[in-house]
């Protein structure tokens, strides 16, 4: 499948240090930010620093280390923001029937409260 990736979506602003954001880690290949919007009491977005557009773009093209990076970073932010122990939710929203916004993958850590059923 041919991926399209628009340069000026909210999140390569941010990549680039155009937007602002509140940084919860940095690593080689990830950003992790507090989300502008939280729908928790925590509420981060992890993205990759590559141009993917969503999850199945990730995870057909990008690298072994890019994969390894970001799954650790998810688990990392989940120590780091205490949700670790009393359990958190992991969401990626892929493409309009996913209703994804903001197309540069990114993966929801929601956590702090209990999160209730999954909704559709
Ligand atoms: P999606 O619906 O694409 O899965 O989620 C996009 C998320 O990005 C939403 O939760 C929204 O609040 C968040 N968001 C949109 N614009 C910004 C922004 O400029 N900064 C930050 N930190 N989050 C944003």
């Amino acid at each position: 499948m041919a991926y399209a990736y628009d340069d000026e979506n909210i999140f390569a602003k941010i990549l680039r240090g155009e937007i602002p954001n509140k940084t919860v880690l940095e690593t080689e290949h990830c950003l992790a930010f507090e989300d502008i919007a939280p729908k928790a009491p925590v509420h981060v977005l992890v993205i990759p620093k590559g141009p993917y557009v969503c999850y199945d773009h990730f995870a057909d093209e990008a690298s072994d280390e890019e994969i390894v990076d970001f799954v650790r970073t998810i688990g990392e932010i989940s120590r780091m923001t205490g949700v670790v122990e009393d359990g958190f939710r992991v969401i990626s929203n892929a493409k309009h029937n996913g209703a994804q916004e903001v197309p540069h993958l990114h993966v929801h850590v929601l956590g702090g409260k209990h999160m209730g059923p999954m909704v559709t």
